[in-house]
């Protein structure tokens, strides 16, 4: 016997002892992850093996390389044996003994005691070899280099370790793990086959479970995305997206990319037909499932994919992320960031695809989840004027209820005099196209888009332009919808209205700023225009109801139709009372027809019934024959 094969009892490094204490202590909620991180060794010395054999073909030998698990109920022992690279004695100190990794030192010094906080921490760093130590109160390992004499590793995970010779002649290493009594679930087949298929399932080598004689592949043994685009068909791509999400339709588009350079990862994004159950709830779980190496890190993984893209169903497989990542992790990490950016990227080119290529299906993917794009106008700033052209609206130049409008048709429709993109917002399609706001701006020819989802109000003050042309409310005091809508009939009223304006100013103080003969009106009395700077009045309302305070709320100003009726009645209205009775009317009629509420719906009526029986005395013949 040479001294290497003598027992040899060593000290682990001071640092190791210390992460030891921490990977069990911190994961002993989660102990399952010890085969993840075993297999997921013997995976990387399998193509380690792979990687040298390409140098020396020799190498290789005629065994597949596999990873076989092997439940010994009889001893308590579970193994996790490769045919991979093996170990070499130096290999196994270095290895096993310190922890020579770079990071860790950092990682050293970040620890607080403070067992959550640290708990976080570990999640940056791979946990590794070590966390066999969490269900094991010994682990021997076996291992071989075909270069190299065989070595035995043992320890209790305390303070040292034993190395020396072995007995073993094929290349390779087994960890067997000696489990804690209360451990011993991780013996059951059952319990293995559910833990392979859940983080090993797409490693590309078989992982199999041997037990007695008989031995079976557990997992799939190929991940889907790892192979050529040019070998799959479409009814793969649909095959492989029903297994990923159980939705039981087709996805209507998906984009598969492998991405090499600066960070190295694969994605493959599916685009579903339908709506998931929960897309619109307070916390909606959207996100990717994240693998690492082709091991299964964790599902939805919201961090990959803006909430705007929350529809996304797919994955990512990244070499640049640590095998133990946590969800606190992901967040404020930089490839994470990187790999996100790129998938907004690839989402919109499909998007654009869709829209070029197929315009029935982008008109039911727009119908589905067009309010949900429209929020990256908000939340995206980088990319507004890329969803911007993807968005669909409903307008005055079109009919039905489709929303079919893009704003570039929007734009080539403009006429030369037309300053802006015009938009009215409100609570229905209905509501919108009987707006009094349209009445004079239709005689203008104006186009405009008519808005009925409650995001538009954002979309449109975030959006604020598009191809330089602003987006305008027409509902507003914008000095351009003025200047639309101005007219030689208006220019006269206004000297004749001049007392009028400012009585009602006077009269309505507290719910109007001002008051003013409109051009936009033709067959209503009265209407409520937002303060050029101001909110919109529906705005208002929508955060009023959600019980926001709104710090730009401003008073509307309230505009005159100088032909109507009852707006003369009220300039000819002498006498104080009766003008104040009026102009509460009018007040609210227009608040009525902005789809608004009413401070005092029951005075309104006995206002309103006051008018009608006054108007049926005064001509009871005419209205009663
Ligand atoms: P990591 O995998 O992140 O490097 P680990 O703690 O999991 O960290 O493993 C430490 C090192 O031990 C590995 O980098 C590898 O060199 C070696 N090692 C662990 N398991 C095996 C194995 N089955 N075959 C060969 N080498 C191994
Ligand atoms: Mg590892």
């Amino acid at each position: 016997m040479t001294t290497e094969t003598q027992p040899q009892i060593k000290e682990f490094q001071a640092e190791t002892k210390q992460v030891l204490r921490l990977v069990i202590h911190s994961l002993y909620s989660h102990k399952e992850i010890f085969l993840r991180e075993l297999i997921s060794n013997a995976s990387d010395a399998c193509e380690k093996l792979r990687f040298e054999a390409l140098a020396n073909p020799g190498l290789l030998g005629t065994d597949e390389l596999s990873v076989t698990l092997i439940p010994d109920a009889e001893a308590g022992t579970l193994t996790v044996k490769d045919n991979g690279i093996g170990m070499s004695r130096e290999d196994v100190i270095d290895n096993l003994g310190t922890i020579a990794r770079s990071g860790t030192k950092k990682f050293l010094e970040g620890l607080s005691g403070d067992s959550a906080k640290d708990a976080q921490l570990i999640g940056q760093f791979g946990v590794g070899f070590y966390s066999a130590f969490i269900v094991s109160d010994r682990v021997t390992v076996l291992t071989k280099r075909t270069d190299a004499d065989a070595v035995r590793w043992d320890s209790d995970g305390e303070g040292s370790y034993e190395i020396q010779g072995a007995d073993k002649s094929d290349r390779g290493t087994e960890v067997i793990m000696h489990l804690r009594e209360e451990d011993k679930e991780f013996l059951e087949p059952s319990r293995l086959r559910q833990l392979v298929r859940k983080y090993s399932d797409h490693l590309s080598l078989p992982v199999v479970l041997k037990t007695g004689e008989t031995e079976e592949t557990v997992n799939q043994a190929k991940a889907f995305w790892t192979r050529p685009k040019s070998e799959l068909t479409d009814a793969d791509y649909q095959a492989f997206y029903k297994h990923l999400t159980h939705d039981s339709e087709d996805a209507r588009a998906w984009a598969h990319n492998k991405v090499e350079g600066n960070i190295e990862y694969t994605s493959l994004l599916y685009l579903p037909k339908r709506a998931p159950f929960d897309l619109f709830e307070r916390d909606p779980r959207g996100g990717v499932q994240l693998y690492v190496k082709r091991v299964f890190i964790m599902d939805k993984a919201a961090e990959l994919l803006p909430p705007w893209l929350r529809f996304m169903r797919g994955l990512v497989d990244t070499a640049d992320l640590p095998l133990n990542v946590s969800r606190e992790l992901l967040q404020n990490n930089r490839t994470v960031e990187k790999i996100k950016s790129a998938l907004v990227k690839r989402s919109l080119d499909l998007f654009e695809e869709l829209e070029r290529d197929k315009p029935e299906e982008y008109a039911e993917f727009w119908k589905t989840f067009g309010v949900v794009l429209k929020e990256g106008v908000i939340d995206d700033a980088g990319q507004k004027t890329r969803i911007a052209k993807l968005l669909r609206f409903q307008s005055t130049a079109a009919t039905g209820d489709a929303a079919a409008v893009t704003l570039d048709a929007y734009v080539s429709r403009m006429k030369p005099d037309q300053k802006a993109i015009y938009y009215l917002t409100a609570d229905s399609l209905a509501a919108a196209r009987n707006s009094p706001h349209l009445e004079g701006f239709g005689a203008s020819g104006f186009e405009v888009l008519l808005l009925t989802d409650r995001i538009d109000e954002w979309v449109t003050s975030h959006l604020h332009e598009f191809e330089g042309k602003t987006l305008t409310n027409v509902a507003s005091a914008a000095a351009d919808v003025a200047s639309a809508i101005e007219t030689p009939e208006k220019a006269a009223a206004e000297s004749t209205y001049k007392d009028t304006v400012q009585r009602l100013a006077k009269t309505l103080l507290g719910k109007i700023a001002s008051a003013r003969v409109s051009g936009r009106l033709t067959d209503s009395p009265a209407v409520l225009v937002a303060g050029e700077f101001g909110v919109s009045l529906r705005m208002g309302r929508i955060l009023k109801q959600a019980g926001q305070n709104n710090p730009f709320a401003t008073l509307p100003i309230l505009e005159l139709n100088p032909k109507h009726p009852l707006v003369e009645r009220l300039r000819e209205t002498a006498d104080d009372a009766a003008f104040s009775e009026l102009a509460h009317v009018l007040y609210d009629q227009a608040m009525l027809a902005e789809g608004g509420e009413l401070d005092d719906p029951a005075i309104f009526v006995r206002r309103v019934n006051k008018l009608i029986v006054d108007g049926l005395a005064a001509a009871p013949k005419i209205i009663l024959s």
